[in-house]
């Protein structure tokens, strides 16, 4: 095979492996998955993506702000939810419950106040790709 051929084949997979992602991330919107949930998922309908492809994927859409990602108590591998409807979310804070594991966009513009006040006074620069608020949501409260 040519050298072009073998590239245009490897830009065929690239492709074609970031839109089996997407068309995951749509189906699982408002779930948190892992890369592996990923992989297994891909793996399960036949299409054959290997795990350094997923997991590179998965970072390159966190980059993009198309999808956030975080760390579960307990857990060593990282978390990911896909964040329809809320761009950039590597600009805006989150909060997650405990309980449930539901992530909150935190779009509020106090918020943003509140990153200036702690750069200001404090002179830390919140990272808001790494930095989540942990709680109890309102319907996890009365248990
Ligand atoms: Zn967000
Ligand atoms: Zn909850």
């Amino acid at each position: 095979m040519s050298k072009d051929g073998d590239v245009t084949m490897k830009q065929e997979y690239k492709t074609k492996a970031r839109g089996l992602i997407i068309d995951y991330l749509q189906q699982n919107a408002g779930v948190r998955f892992t890369a592996r949930d990923v992989f297994e998922q891909l793996k399960a309908v036949g299409e054959n993506i290997d795990r350094a492809t997923v997991y590179r994927n998965l970072e390159k859409l966190c980059t993009e702000g198309k999808l956030l990602r975080y760390r579960e108590n307990d857990s060593q591998a990282a978390c990911y939810q896909y964040s329809e409807g809320h761009e950039q979310c590597d600009r805006h804070l989150h909060a997650q419950c405990l309980s449930c594991g539901r992530v909150f966009h935190l779009e509020n513009e106090f918020v943003e106040e509140f990153e200036k006040k702690i750069q200001a006074t404090y002179g830390i620069g919140v990272d808001c790709s790494k930095t989540m608020i942990v709680g109890r949501c309102d319907d996890c409260k009365t248990e």
